[in-house]
């Protein structure tokens, strides 16, 4: 085997770590990361690999096959240059600061530099306990697994940014989970899943020395990671917090207009699942918004306040980043001094998000009146219970000269309120198109453009689930079929049509087709 990966690891060179190697659960001070041992798995098996993950990492499909390769994926052995640590975190959860969290179940594999200069952070989310897993068991089932692995690499191809995957690993042992939370374990089987962004520092990283008073270590992350990760952004020497911290504020506002864009719901927006690169990250009980539903959550969790819910994700992302900005402050003359970078946030997401509407409604440019008009829609879709995804796609194919409401019923989910709403809707698609027909665009150019903007693919949630039950039986055709139809989200592909259908009958409440639990 020809191993291309060539690692620098500078977390661990440039920063300090813990003495103490093992994962005996702990309170790790004045350090950024503890060298821990993946633990082996008695039976490894590549279930998947993405092929455009292998390409950036200059690997190809013989290195991905091989049995050094496997080993290593697995956590049973190292490729020559990797080191194994993870890292010390703490985090916002639900509104409350938590403490200490950290990697509880993901290991580093180190920092690879492919042919291109590009670095990546490779992580093994699964391979056993460290000193962060309190006292868990560092395992992931299969279901959460398979569900990471195909979301991260559905939502690079929607053009959303986010953390990859490199593989999927069946560990051919067992992991217990109470998924109801109900007292009834069940053994489940367990994976492993190499993820794979350019850094996985998240909000949390610093807000945890910032709340033990650790100035220093403070400051040592921030110099480091300003270094490392933003090497392009440009600053004045008395401005370089601040304008580091701008520009988290506006690759997070861009990922949630993004987000709001696509239909996705992340469910767990806790500070410790937020990325400085503004990436998606940590895939857990998340899931995609099929009838249109702004007080929707997938987390079980999160049902009673819906802290989460679709809507309320660009909110929530400020006041994660409000929480970002008082850990800073520690490092800043007056505290105030990162409020413009809040304002920002605000800015980017209303630009970013009106031209994703924009673009996904047909409207070369966005006009102060169309705000109502999407209002407007919203509270329709909501209502009258439409599929956010086909909806969308099909409004390219409305005839703007004569707007029949045809185009929507195939989008409805029950025929109850979709009768009771089909005189504003039909109402709605004549303005829609009175507006479309202002703008006197080619028909065909206005719909290629559309075609771009709103996807005929997403992992709705029964899909995962559907390809979650078919690999528990052994059967992982329906993964490698979504990985390939989700790598082409934008295009008709005939032969996976069935795909593109809204949610059936029949998941509308199943456990893992509408809504999740954390245990994964
Ligand atoms: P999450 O809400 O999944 O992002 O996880 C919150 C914290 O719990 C993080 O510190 C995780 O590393 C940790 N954690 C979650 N599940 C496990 C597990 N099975 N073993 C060890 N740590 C875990
Ligand atoms: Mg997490």
């Amino acid at each position: 085997m020809t191993t291309l990966l060539n690692f620098d690891n500078r977390f661990i060179k440039d920063l300090p770590g813990d003495s103490d190697a093992s994962n005996t659960p702990r309170q790790v001070f004045g350090a950024c990361w503890s060298p821990v041992t993946p633990t082996a798995v008695a039976a490894p098996r590549l279930l998947a690999c993405s092929p455009t993950v292998t390409a950036d990492l200059d690997l190809d499909e013989q290195t991905m096959n091989s049995p050094e390769m496997l080993a290593a994926l697995a956590g049973n052995a190292l490729l020559p240059g990797m080191a194994t640590y993870a890292t010390c975190y703490g985090g916002h959860q639900f509104g409350q600061w938590a403490g200490q969290l950290g990697d509880g179940r993901a290991i580093f594999l180190g920092e690879t530099v492919n042919r291109h200069g590009q670095r990546f952070e490779l992580q093994l989310k699964g391979a056993g306990p460290t000193p962060y897993a309190r006292h868990a068991d560092g395992r992931a089932v299969l279901r959460s697994s398979i569900r990471e692995f195909l979301c991260s690499e559905a939502m690079h191809h929607l053009g959303v940014p986010t953390t990859r995957a490199l593989s999927l690993v069946g560990t051919g042992e067992q992991v217990v989970r109470d998924m109801f939370y109900d007292g009834h374990p069940v053994n489940e089987p367990g994976a492993i899943v190499c993820r794979v962004a350019p850094t996985f520092t998240r909000f949390g990283h610093f807000e945890l020395p910032a709340a033990r008073g650790d100035r220093a270590l403070l400051q040592r992350l921030v110099d480091f990671t300003i270094a490392r990760d933003f090497p392009t952004l440009r600053f004045a020497p008395e401005q370089r917090l601040l304008a580091w911290f701008t520009d988290i504020c506006e690759r997070t506002a861009r990922l949630m207009a993004h987000w709001m864009r696509v239909g996705f719901v992340h469910g767990v927006m806790n500070t410790d699942n937020m990325s400085i690169l503004g990436l998606t990250i940590d895939y857990g009980p998340y899931g995609w918004v099929d009838n249109f539903d702004p007080g929707w959550t997938p987390n079980t969790t999160d049902a009673a306040t819906r802290r989460y819910c679709f809507a309320r994700q660009p909110g929530i992302a400020r006041w994660n980043l409000e929480r970002l900005a008082d850990a800073l402050a520690m490092l800043l003359p007056n505290p105030n001094d990162l409020s413009g970078a809040l304002d920002r946030y605000d800015e980017v997401y209303a630009t970013e998000f009106c031209a994703a509407y924009a673009a996904k409604l047909g409207f070369v440019a966005w006009h102060h009146d169309d705000a109502e008009l999407l209002e407007t829609l919203f509270d329709l879709m909501w209502h009258a219970e439409i599929d956010m995804t086909l909806f969308f796609r099909d409004l390219a194919g409305l005839d703007i000269d004569n707007p029949t409401p045809v185009i929507v019923q195939d989008a409805c989910y029950r025929a109850d309120p979709a009768r009771r709403f089909a005189a504003p809707l039909s109402q709605w698609l004549q303005r829609y198109a009175a507006r479309l027909r202002q703008e006197q665009r080619e028909p065909a150019s206005r719909i290629a453009a559309m075609n771009e903007a709103n996807p005929r693919y997403v992992l709705r949630n029964y899909l995962a689930q559907q390809a979650i039950d078919l690999a528990e039986q052994g059967d992982t055709r329906m993964i490698h079929q979504l990985l390939t139809v989700l790598r082409r989200p934008y295009d008709v592909q005939s032969d996976h049509e069935t795909l593109a259908a809204k949610r059936p009958d029949w998941a509308r409440h199943r456990a893992g087709c509408s809504t999740l639990s954390c245990s994964s």
